[in-house]
């Protein structure tokens, strides 16, 4: 795509040793410089330097095709305006579950990248892949060699995405499920692989796994997502809970008071902690300050909520929850997947992320064709006319938030 300078840039001479200064700018300091670390591979860096100069990218959207590869080839070339032109492609290539990395793989990764790549990796980003910069004329022999060491280039566009899954039970004492198995099974099944290498779907589809409401791989707004809870209030070990209080470490009426949904009451005679775990709404809030005195309950679950999502045709959403799963459960969780994506495929319109779908659907509805039964599922408006379909807050609460936003309309004059 053509693009217009922008205005008052100086001749092409003047621009680029703008740019270099800019760049050797940027590599003064005691402190790590990227452009020291990028003048060592052969990454587009003057285009880099060029857009520091001009204050606008200079990259603009392009097109590779790799033979027999359909997703996650991304491609930038630079604008017109750029002296010298220049074009940056990369791979999105599977992580491993957790993100874990052997340093055997590092070697060999590595390898690929100096040998037919430009020599650099990115091991960041919040796309679950790992992204692997390339020249183009290497492409297809880049794939081979990513497919022999047991990997695979995927997910962009209309696809499944490259999962992701937050370290769980490997790194993590909050985990309550087994989150890298279940990215493991995931990966494994050729319904997800097909669709993460083929871009079938309406829009992008991201599914997310998080060890525990602290949600740490984002599931709340993935389109599906899973995410450790537990059932009741959360365990208190009284005893430790008294030896934090009299260390200090811990403020148990502070505590009560900080807990979202109120549940928390301190008994100053009986020195105890009391929660009500029919209101506890899994915050994390008390378990992070008082860890390991408070501890996630016993009984696990994974809740399930879907539709959530930064970009889509409605706006930025949080999931819906529908219902648990057990933490064995991960073969039916991948079912549920398919059942979800089954009516969003067949009739939302392009662009339309699975909310998206859902809000012009109705969630009542959508969960009526997707043929979807969960244990803990949230009561439908037909069984209780006066409520909204799924609703999390009951019916008091969200009357007290709108109320809150009348006032403030009030106050702001909306
Ligand atoms: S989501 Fe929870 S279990 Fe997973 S890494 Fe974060 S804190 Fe740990």
């Amino acid at each position: 795509m053509l693009m217009s300078a922008p205005p008052n840039l100086p001749p092409p001479d003047q621009l680029l040793q703008r740019a270099e200064e800019i760049l050797k700018e940027l590599e003064k300091g005691p402190w790590p410089s990227h452009v020291a670390e990028l003048r060592k591979t052969q990454y587009p860096l003057r285009v880099y330097g060029v857009g520091l100069a001009a204050r606008k990218s200079p990259w603009g959207p392009g097109a590779v095709k790799v033979a027999y590869v359909n997703t996650g080839v991304l491609s930038r070339w630079a604008r017109d305006w750029v002296p010298g032109g220049g074009v940056e492609v990369h791979f999105r290539v599977f992580h491993t579950p957790g993100k874990f990395w052997k340093t055997d793989f590092i070697r060999k990764i590595t390898k690929i990248s100096r040998e037919l790549g430009v020599g650099l990796i990115e091991v960041v980003g919040q796309t679950g892949a790992f992204v692997l910069n390339l020249t183009p004329d290497k492409a297809e022999e880049m794939v081979d060699a990513l497919r022999s060491i047991g990997t695979d280039v995927g997910g962009s566009g209309d696809a499944i995405r490259a999962l992701n899954a937050c370290v769980g039970p490997a790194l993590c004492e909050f985990a309550l499920f087994d989150t890298l198995k279940w990215y493991a099974e995931f990966h494994k099944d050729k319904r997800v692989n097909d669709n993460i290498a083929t871009p079938n779907y309406p829009y992008k589809f991201k599914i997310k796994i998080s060890g525990c409401p602290l949600d740490c791989a984002r599931a709340n707004r993935a389109d599906i997502g899973f995410i450790g809870v537990w059932e009741g209030a959360p365990e208190v070990d009284q005893a430790k809970f008294r030896e934090l209080v009299e260390r200090g470490v811990v403020d148990p009426v502070k505590l009560a008071a900080n807990c979202p949904s109120g549940a928390i009451r301190w008994d100053a005679e009986k020195k105890e902690l009391v929660i009500d775990g029919s209101k506890c709404k899994k915050s994390m809030h008390c378990i992070r300050t008082a860890f390991p005195a408070i501890k996630p309950g016993k009984n696990r679950k994974v809740a399930v909520v879907i539709g959530g999502g930064v970009k889509g045709r409605y706006g930025p959403k949080l999931g819906w929850f529908i219902g648990y799963l057990r933490p064995d459960q991960v073969k039916e969780a991948i079912d549920l997947t398919f059942k979800v994506i089954a009516p969003w495929e067949a009739e939302a319109q392009p662009k339309y992320r699975l909310g998206d779908y859902i809000l012009v659907t109705g969630l009542d509805k959508f969960i009526e064709k997707a043929g979807i039964k969960l244990e803990g599922m949230p009561e439908s408006i037909a069984k209780t006319p006066d409520d909204v379909p799924y609703a999390v807050l009951p019916k008091e609460e969200r009357d007290m938030y709108l109320k809150l936003v009348e006032e403030l309309k009030g106050k702001v004059g909306v």
